[in-house]
């Protein structure tokens, strides 16, 4: 059984059916029936925190839990997510895929969330 998934217009409203979002098609896009306006392009400028490092995570759990955020991240309407890497391997390996799912558009661009390096922010939108 597949979830009714709906996302409304920020610009005008209308509200529209989506598919659950997967990490392969990612961006993604869906352009509004009424208005015209990119749906996922849309925020509301809030950013979520989640912490991949800090429950004893392998770094093969951790890079699941990145990519729990990044759809999580795309399916709201959040601009930013905040990533708690830690200091160590973990935090070496999810800067790395980053810089992989840069280069495949999943996010736009992602920094150190200065002066705490233990944490990155993944600008999505
Ligand atoms: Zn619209």
């Amino acid at each position: 059984m597949t979830a009714h998934l709906q996302r409304r217009c920020r610009a005008c409203g209308f509200p529209q059916d989506t598919a659950a979002l997967s990490l392969d098609a990612l961006p993604p896009r869906l352009i509004c029936l009424k208005c015209d306006a990119n749906l996922y392009a849309q925020h509301d400028g809030s950013c979520r925190t989640y912490d991949i490092a800090h429950s004893h995570e392998t770094v093969a759990r951790a890079l699941r839990k990145l990519d729990t955020a990044l759809l999580e991240g795309w399916g709201s309407h959040a601009a930013t997510l905040r990533l708690v890497v830690g200091g160590g391997t973990i935090r070496r390996e999810i800067l790395g895929q980053l810089t992989y799912y840069q280069r495949l558009g999943r996010l736009l661009a992602f920094t150190e969330d200065s002066p705490n390096r233990g944490a990155i922010l993944l600008r999505l939108r």
